[in-house]
């Protein structure tokens, strides 16, 4: 696996790879890589004739300072992951080589994406977001980009900023990956005890029945019952539970043949956001 530090050497790469008319599979992570992450590398790996990660803890989508201080960076680690999944390259760049001093920004306008659900909670997020993915885009070009529908709110900005600056790239979305116990894989799981990533999965679980009440009662009803059920369990705080319309985020009362509905939610379990949602009525 080449080890790319700049983007100067990473356009020398790049530019060898696009000449053999090789496509170029690109996933955009902030490291603390798990096999949620793997996943969006072999999806890569299958659909593409080289693959390239990037490992960036973007200082500028992190609206809570302690955040960013505490975010795990167990780079060796990670490394040793991409070797093992077959990644072709990993792009390792510093704050500088992302944000160079002369580097002017056009202004991005997210509208109502960045407003409602997780942008309400953390301001600037998504500016934050958007303006680290044009960046990396825009240095690796590559054919497709994959992400996760765990962040189902930033597949939806990403594909707002392609849509916007007109870049030929194809956005993939891939299944959200689990623990054997439903709850989401993510890089902050590991700030949960034990015990308490053992029990986490009752959030996937209310989901779940969620999504059989939806088609017996209006969502309104069925988020009480959702609610009522994690806040059974000590240490949990509900941040936002809310049915939404999987194109535009608008609220959704009862299940429509015409529009898709997904349930968007974050707990706070013990301090640490778990992010999770759910295609529902199919
Ligand atoms: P992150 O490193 O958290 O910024 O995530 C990098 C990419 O991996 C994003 O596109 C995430 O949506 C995706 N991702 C994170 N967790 C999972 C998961 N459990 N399953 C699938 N993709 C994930």
């Amino acid at each position: 696996m080449f080890l790319i530090k700049t983007t100067k050497d990473l356009e020398i790469i790049l530019n060898k790879q696009r000449s053999e008319n090789r496509k170029i599979g690109f996933v955009a992570t902030m490291g603390a890589l798990h096999n949620g992450h793997v996943s969006l590398l072999e999806r890569s790996k299958v659909e593409n004739d080289t693959t390239i990660c990037s490992i960036f803890v973007n200082p500028r989508q992190f609206n809570d300072k302690n955040d960013l201080l505490n975010y795990p960076r167990p780079i060796e680690k990670d490394i040793l992951m991409l070797e093992e999944a077959g990644c072709d390259a990993l792009f390792l760049p510093d704050p500088d080589e992302i944000y160079p001093e002369n580097y002017l920004d056009a202004p991005i306008d997210l509208g109502k994406l960045e407003s409602v659900l997780e942008g309400a909670m953390r301001p600037g997020h998504f500016k934050g977001v958007a303006m680290v993915v044009k960046r990396l885009f825009e240095c690796v070009q590559p054919n497709k980009a994959y992400f996760g529908q765990k962040d189902f709110q930033q597949t939806l900005v990403v594909k707002e900023l392609v849509k916007q600056f007109d870049m030929p790239i194809e956005i993939v979305v891939n299944d959200i990956l689990r623990e054997d116990n439903g709850l989401a894989m993510s890089s902050r799981n590991i700030r949960l005890k034990n015990e308490q990533q053992q029990n986490a999965g009752f959030i996937y679980t209310a989901l779940k029945n969620l999504n059989e009440n939806v088609f017996k009662m209006p969502f309104s009803q069925a988020i009480e019952i959702a609610t009522n059920e994690i806040l059974q369990h000590e240490g949990t705080q509900i941040e936002y539970l809310e049915i939404v319309d999987t194109e535009n985020l608008e609220k959704m009362e009862v299940l429509d043949k015409n529009r898709k509905a997904v349930v968007l939610i974050v707990v706070n379990y013990f301090g640490v956001r778990l992010l999770d949602n759910l295609i529902i009525g199919e």
